[in-house]
Order: structure tokens, then C-alpha cells, then sequence
């Protein structure tokens, strides 16, 4: 299957420091020669530290942002320098689904008038389909119709990301960047959530860009994961064989920071010594060697190229090979979070409405 989204080389760079005359003197390197594919219908997650640069990608690959270089493709096009109607009429296929929902939603507009802006915007529905159509999205997402005379602040958290997805689904999108679109809800609302972005997916075969920092959340919802450090993306695999067999010192560090639910089970944290570095001031070569703890004098010089370790994973490190392999997970750790939210989706399956 050829892809719906082909990143090449994506660079954002934002001015730091300007001169007397306004000149830039100083950049941030917010994103740096990022590169994936994305198929129709597939979810890719973009994980990593704050400040790694997977809002930044998310937003360039939406074209909220103009990047510094590389190339996006969506559909067969370069959409990299689009403008005007062009890049309108693309927006209808790509949509954000933000971390905020209730910074995102318009607190004077009714839930209904949120819903029915995009259809109008686009001439999607006619005027007198409108109330029927804002209906249709209210189910989709498991609320009901009498909600679309509510305004925001009336709603639970999830329920407002719940509007966010049905905002997002209005005009019928290919693509959906979800941007830490659950982090700041419960552990059981994250669930309900999930699901609902799992469901319509596959329902309405919706390509999806998930980015957060939870691997647990990542590996329930993602048939790939790029892992990002410091703007760069430091190892991209198929979800189970990224955590079978993690490549990268940082993935192997994000992998173990999560809690085993296995009180028993012995298991082997890995601390990052040190802070992220400033995006001002990258390290040289290997931008992870300030906290790797396998760093030599080659990966302080010369900057890794991506390598393919198996097939679709592929990992910047000049030192794979001679790593150790990754210790075994504990059996149920090898499953990190899913146990818990498997519970929690029986629990919590029933239709929003009913439950929040
Ligand atoms: Fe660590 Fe060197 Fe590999 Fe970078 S290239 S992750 S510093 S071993």
C-alpha cells in the first residue's frame, strides 16, 4: 500500500536571539531532518521527552507551522509550500485533535454551533442538514444530542475531548494529529478515549499521527512508534518489536521507566543522568551522548546515521550491535499498562453518556 504521508528531511528551526538590525543570530533546532511514511488507515506515535519536538512535527506535518526544510507529502502531493485556497481546502482532509480541549473549544458557542462551524466553513451540509449531521457526530462519539445545547464548561474533561474528536471528524479528515490527546485525563477516562480514537479509526479508516509521552498509552493504540530525542528521531519500529527488542539507549531508558504491575517482578530502571540539553545549543555529533551511558569519543564527533536493524525498524545509534541485548521484561510487564487498561475498558465500555 503506497503511503498517505511521506515526511522527507523536516527541519524547524525557531529564531533564538537577533542582532541590532533584526537578524538572527541564534536558533532553536526544534525539529531536525526528521524523515517517516504514514499508510492510510495506520497510526504511527511520535514518544519522547518534553521538548523533543513531536508538537513541532505534528504541526508542520499539518502545515500550522512553515518548516525550515525537508519536504511533506500527503496523497502523491508536495504540499510543503501550499498557500491559499490550496492549503484551505487541504485542511479539511487533516485535522488536530489538541492536548486542551477546553483551551481549544470556544466557551461563549454553544456545543452545537462548535460542531456545525466546520460544516459551514466547508459548505460540507447544507444549512437544514446541519442539526442532523452535529447530531450524527454527538453519536459518533458517544454523547448525546441534547448535548449540543451545552457550552463547554458543562462538560467533563473526556467529554471535551470527546467534542475536540467530533470537531475533528465534522469534515470527514484522512488524517488526525493527535497531540498528547489524553495525557491530561484520568487513567480511566484515557481508556474511554482511546477506544473511541481506536473505533473511528478503523471505522472510517483514518490515518492517525498520535503523539505523547506515555510508551503504555503508545503501545495500546500504535501499529508503529518513532521514538524522538533533542528534535531528532532516534529509532522508528513496529510496536511489538520496539518493545521486544529496543535498540536505542533512550528507547531502552523510556521503556523501563515504566511501572511493572508485578510487585515482585525484578526489573532494572534505567536513570538518565542530567538534563535534556538546550535545542540553542545541541550537543555535537550523537545528541543523546551527554546522557548515554555507552557514549565513546565517536559518538561525541560524528552524528549516527539511521540503520536498519530488522525489517521496518530502524535505529541512530553507532553502537547497536555491540549493546547488550535488552534485559527480559517481566511477563506481565511485557504488556506495560495494558493489563490496567484492558480492566479499565471493561469497566468503563459503556457509552460516555452514561459514565461521565
Ligand atoms: Fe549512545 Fe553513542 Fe549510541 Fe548515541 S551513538 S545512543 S551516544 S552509544
Amino acid at each position: 500500500m503506497s503511503s498517505l504521508l511521506e515526511v522527507n528531511g523536516l527541519s524547524k528551526y525557531f529564531t533564538a536571539k537577533t542582532n541590532w538590525l533584526g537578524r538572527p543570530v541564534s536558533h532553536v533546532s526544534a525539529v531536525d531532518d526528521v524523515s517517516f511514511s504514514l499508510k492510510a488507515g495506520e497510526t504511527l506515535s511520535l514518544v519522547g521527552e518534553s521538548g523533543c519536538g513531536k508538537s513541532t512535527t505534528g504541526r508542520l506535518v499539518l502545515r500550522l507551522l512553515e518548516p525550515t526544510a525537508g519536504t511533506i507529502r500527503y496523497d502523491g502531493r508536495d504540499i510543503t509550500r501550499l498557500e491559499g485556497h490550496a492549503l484551505r481546502d487541504l485542511r479539511r482532509e487533516m485535522q488536530l485533535v489538541f492536548q486542551d480541549p477546553y483551551a481549544s473549544l470556544n466557551p461563549r458557542m454553544t456545543v452545537g454551533d462548535i460542531l456545525a462551524e466546520p460544516l459551514m466553513l466547508h459548505g460540507l451540509v447544507p444549512p437544514e442538514k446541519r442539526k442532523a449531521r452535529v447530531e450524527e457526530l454527538l453519536d459518533l462519539v458517544g454523547l448525546r444530542p441534547s448535548h449540543a445545547r451545552r457550552y463547554p464548561h458543562e462538560f467533563s474533561g473526556g467529554q471535551r475531548q470527546r467534542i475536540g474528536i467530533a470537531r475533528a471528524l465534522a469534515v470527514q479528515p484522512n488524517l488526525i494529529v493527535a497531540d498528547e490527546a489524553v495525557s491530561a485525563l484520568d487513567v480511566s477516562v484515557q481508556a474511554q478515549v482511546l477506544n473511541l480514537l481506536k473505533d473511528l479509526q478503523a471505522r472510517f479508516g483514518i490515518a492517525l499521527v498520535f503523539i505523547a509521552h506515555d510508551l503504555a498509552v503508545v503501545r495500546h493504540i500504535s501499529q508503529r512508534i518513532a521514538v524522538m530525542y533533542l528534535g531528532h528521531i532516534v529509532e522508528i519500529a513496529p510496536t511489538a518489536e520496539l518493545f521486544a527488542a529496543p535498540r536505542h539507549p533512550y528507547t531502552r531508558a523510556l521503556l523501563s521507566a515504566i511501572p511493572v504491575p508485578q510487585p515482585k517482578a525484578s526489573r532494572q530502571r534505567i536513570i538518565l543522568s542530567g538534563d535534556v540539553p538546550s535545542p540553542i545549543d545541541p550537543p555535537s555529533g550523537c545528541r543523546f551522548h551527554t546522557r548515554c551511558p555507552f557514549a565513546v569519543d565517536l559518538c561525541r564527533q560524528t552524528k549516527p546515521a539511521m540503520e536498519e536493524t530488522a525489517a521496518g525498524h530502524s535505529v541512530a545509534c553507532h553502537r547497536w550491535r555491540e549493546l547488550p541485548a535488552a534485559a527480559p521484561l517481566p511477563v506481565e510487564s511485557d504488556q506495560p499498562g495494558a493489563a490496567r487498561l484492558a480492566r479499565l475498558q471493561a469497566k468503563f465500555s459503556e457509552p460516555v453518556s452514561q459514565t461521565e
